[in-house]
């Protein structure tokens, strides 16, 4: 995998998954981060979880690759030259206790393996990106579907406000949220990301 930079992801970008958890819909778009050691590629591989620490949700997402510095008036086919799909592993347990407690989240998000990468493909477009299905399959059956054209603040937006509030530039990634259906995994479980009917990465989950 090339070298990434930042790991930027958008909480709550899709209405109905923010009203599966009890939360608000956001007036602005809600970003956190992730470290770089949370990275793991979905090849085909097994991919260790946290097996005592709670509930390990997934959370399937469409992972945009930057390619350049941001300038404002860039358009999205000159920011991101490459797309993923990937999971936003969190520990839900964790994550409501750390919400009441007014914590950060990084405990929940942030453990080794919490973010998962299928390999990149060239951006298709953002004709293509619109009208193409994303989905997640939990041991051969889907349990998410989701596609870009649902979220709350688009591509663009969401780039525009990482840019002036952190920065972004060449090789950072973003996760663009997760549609409705998120779940526990278990030890076992055989997870798939699809982009449309084509399967882009999977691997076995062994919680440990
Ligand atoms: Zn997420």
């Amino acid at each position: 995998m090339e070298q990434i930079q930042n790991i930027y992801c958008v909480g709550r970008n899709y209405r109905l998954h923010a009203a599966e958890l009890g939360n608000d819909v956001p007036t602005r778009p809600m970003i956190f981060d992730k470290p770089t050691h949370a990275l793991a590629e979905a090849v085909g591989n097994e991919i260790e979880l946290p097996g005592t620490r709670g509930e390990v949700h997934y959370e399937a997402e469409l992972v945009l690759h930057i390619a350049r510095p941001y300038e404002a008036g860039a358009t999205l086919g000159q920011m991101v030259d490459k797309i993923a799909l990937g999971i936003d592993f969190t520990l839900r347990d964790v994550q409501s206790e750390l919400k009441k407690s007014g914590h950060p989240w990084l405990l929940a998000k942030g453990f080794k393996n919490s973010a998962i990468l299928t390999p990149f493909r060239a951006f298709p477009g953002v004709d293509v990106l619109s009208s193409t299905d994303f989905s997640l399959l939990k041991n051969g059956e889907q349990v998410q579907c989701g596609n870009i054209g649902d979220v709350i603040f688009d591509m663009m937006t969401i780039i525009s406000y990482i840019a002036e509030n952190f920065g972004l530039d060449r090789g950072d990634i973003i996760y663009t949220g997760t549609p409705a259906g998120v779940g526990p995994i278990a030890d076992g479980d055989v997870m798939t990301l699809v982009w449309g009917e084509e399967k882009w990465g999977h691997f076995t989950a062994r919680m440990k």
